[in-house]
């Protein structure tokens, strides 16, 4: 059985790398954030999970791909209005969250891995990992993909709250993501776990934006009214409840979520792009 140290780079030596190369070019880099994740989890929680959900998803494609994972990028973007406030919170400017996806991948391309995959944890990164890829497409010719976990594993989080009684209000150290970093090894403070409902944005935005039609977006993460009536002072952190969190949760939701990432995988391990020739860094 293939380990973490058989598919994550930061435990290999260049040797090793270099071997690899000879057998695959697909590499995935986890993206998280550092901030506060409730009065119960720990700070690193999305960083453990995208860790975790790339290692794991390698692991389930080692026999058919041998992809490899980069060690995390565990700083994203968070400045909500509202969120900004919690010690512990760190946010990058979405420029330096571009520039560092891109400059870690370019880094990979250049040694020789051809097919990138972010495996992204927290959901503001999406727009700047997204920037990154079209420049990195661009600029490289490398094939990139962004594996967004709370996307692949939303019917199955549905499906769980469902089961548990418990209202499709979740997004952060909720059920969810604390059950898939239990099954990571998170120490939770179960006798801190303290929850809290969102329901519908009342208010002004309420109004402005009832439901959103198909076809049209708005920037709501960046609306004070919408953040501080999640996040607003006072609150204890999560959106979503986090009480009845397990590492057997966890798992389910584990397999859920690697699922769409092994498949991507082996879609592309015999496609060949055309890489750029002599990628220099940039200095
Ligand atoms: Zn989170």
């Amino acid at each position: 059985m293939p380990e973490k140290k058989d598919v994550y780079l930061g435990l290999m030596t260049w040797p090793e790398i270099e071997n690899r190369l000879k057998e695959s070019d697909i590499a995935l880099i986890p993206v998280g954030q550092t901030e506060q994740h409730g009065l119960h989890a720990s700070i690193d929680l999305d960083s453990r999970n995208a860790e975790g959900i790339a290692v794991r998803a390698a692991l389930a494609a080692y026999q058919s791909s041998k992809p490899v994972v980069a060690p995390v990028i565990c700083y994203g973007y968070s400045d909500l209005p509202g969120l900004r406030d919690y010690p512990g919170v760190f946010s990058l400017r979405g420029e330096t969250l571009v520039n560092l996806c891109y400059d870690v991948a370019f880094s990979l391309i250049r040694m020789g891995f051809a097919k990138i995959i972010f495996v992204n944890g927290h959901d503001a990164n999406p727009p700047f990992i997204k920037e990154a890829m079209r420049l990195l497409t661009k600029k490289t010719g490398a094939f990139c993909a962004m594996a967004h976990i709370s996307e692949m594993n939303n019917s199955a989080a549905e499906e769980i709250l469902k089961k548990h009684d418990m209202p499709a209000d979740f997004g952060h150290a909720c059920l969810i993501e604390t059950s898939i970093a239990m099954a990571f090894g998170m120490q939770v403070r179960e006798d801190k776990m303290v929850g809290h409902y969102c329901g519908k944005i009342e208010g002004p935005v309420g109004k402005i934006f009832p439901e959103a039609p198909e076809g049209i977006s708005f920037p709501a993460w960046e609306r004070p009214e919408v953040t501080e009536g999640i996040w607003g002072q006072g609150l204890p952190g999560p959106k979503g409840n986090p009480i009845g969190s397990s590492k057997e949760l966890g798992e389910e939701l584990i397999l859920a979520t690697i699922k769409p990432v092994v498949q991507l995988i082996e879609a592309v391990r015999d496609f060949e792009p055309e890489i750029k020739k002599n990628l220099e860094f940039e200095v």
